[in-house]
């Protein structure tokens, strides 16, 4: 049986996958079972920003692995409070709480917001993505992945993104907190404008209400800063982290402000934190500072987006729209997008299709100007034998 028929019988079939088996990786590029190289462009979805196997990454897991792999938050271990002292440093806020993912990540700042505003309830915007454990998931607006699972949590509202006024219609005096992402990825690469975070933190703060900010997805140089609130010279109260945060190693992170904090007991996770994850992790800081990611990031991402701007039509399907900040972009089609990512795929060059018609660019930070022309030189191909 070939690993693709094993697991169309032993995996639960949650996942559409490209057909290929991806069995190694290095920079930015992946090998396949049969030897095809591939130009990976959505970095395991915002997450292998210093790229596969980066030899500092390994060699710190190795060293970490041979040492102490695990051994659980009833005692105190070394890399989670380096790294704690990292992320305190990189986000301007006070304490961390660690988790394993950007879904947990969201769970415990839901939690964190109910258990200090002694308050219920959510705001949270159309289109976004929040992940996909059931607190989560009461903050994702997608029908979709919500409907068969319901009832969800009670007592979330879904408003119009980039609309402030919307978010202070509809603040109550059970409203814990408002929860917004900077750019909304899974919803298609939307950004929020100047504005509407300036105005939204002004509200919350009028309101007394907590603005939760996801980075999940925007952390870590994505966007040309180590986080996309940045760019709007606001701070949140709380935020999410996980995806790019190892590096590949799974670990999510909770950052708060200094008088929003848990009680003992209040919430916890056996793995949260490990020594492994949190070794690949500072790692992984390391990496992004030493090389400049993040500023390589402003400056590839706008070689890429004013390349791709100059697209008007792939296979046939017209560009709306091209969007992007950072290495995050995204070319918005008038129609589904999934075929363009066959067809790039089949010219070597891994991307995805969200919300039906974005066609999203997510490149590791460390990707060369060499690389960007061979992407741009794979998508040009594609709108030439269209015959557009
Ligand atoms: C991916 C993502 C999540 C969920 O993270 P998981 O690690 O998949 O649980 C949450 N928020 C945003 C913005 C994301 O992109």
């Amino acid at each position: 049986m070939t690993p693709i028929e094993s697991e169309s019988i032993h995996i639960q079939p949650t996942y559409t996958r490209q057909p290929i088996h991806i069995t190694r990786g290095s920079g930015c590029r992946v090998w396949d079972a049969d030897g095809t190289e591939y130009l990976d462009c959505l970095a395991g979805i915002a997450v292998n920003v210093c790229g596969h196997c980066h030899p500092k990454i390994v060699e710190a897991i190795r060293k970490q692995a041979e040492t102490l792999i695990h051994t659980s938050n009833l005692y105190y271990t070394e890399p989670q409070i380096r790294l704690a002292e990292e992320l305190v440093k990189l986000t301007g806020l006070d304490r961390i709480f660690f988790c394993n993912s950007g879904t947990e990540a969201a769970e415990a700042a839901m939690k964190l917001a109910r258990r200090v505003t002694e308050k219920t309830d959510f705001i949270a915007a159309e289109n976004s993505f929040h992940g996909r454990t059931l607190g989560a998931l009461s903050l994702t607006h997608t029908e979709k992945y919500r409907t068969p699972f319901e009832p969800l949590i009670p007592g979330v509202t879904f408003v119009k993104y980039n609309d402030a006024s919307a978010i202070e219609g509809a603040i109550t005096r059970d409203t814990a907190a408002v929860v917004l992402e900077a750019v909304q990825g899974e919803g298609g690469i939307k950004i929020a404008s100047k504005e509407y975070l300036r105005e939204v933190r002004e509200i919350c703060d009028a309101r007394d209400v907590l603005l939760i900010i996801d980075e999940v997805q925007t952390g870590f140089g994505r966007t040309g800063a180590w986080f996309a609130y940045e760019h709007y010279g606001i701070k949140p109260d709380i935020m999410t982290m996980a995806k790019a945060l190892g590096c590949g190693f799974p670990i999510g992170a909770m950052a708060a402000r200094e008088d929003l904090k848990f009680e003992r007991g209040d919430h916890g996770a056996t793995f949260a934190g490990g020594p492994l994850a949190c070794a690949a992790s500072l790692a992984t800081i390391d990496v992004i500072r030493s090389e400049g990611l993040v500023e390589r990031s402003e400056v590839l991402g706008a070689h890429l987006l004013e390349g791709l701007q100059s697209i008007e039509s792939l296979a046939g399907n017209r560009v709306r729209e091209v969007r992007g900040i950072g290495l995050m972009v995204g070319m918005d089609f008038e129609s589904g997008c999934g075929k363009l990512v066959n067809m790039a795929r089949e010219r070597g060059v891994l991307l995805n299709c969200t919300a039906d018609t974005v066609l999203r660019f997510l490149p590791p930070l460390t990707i060369t100007d060499e690389e960007i022309e061979q992407v741009l030189g794979v998508i040009r191909q594609i709108a030439e034998s269209s015959g557009a």
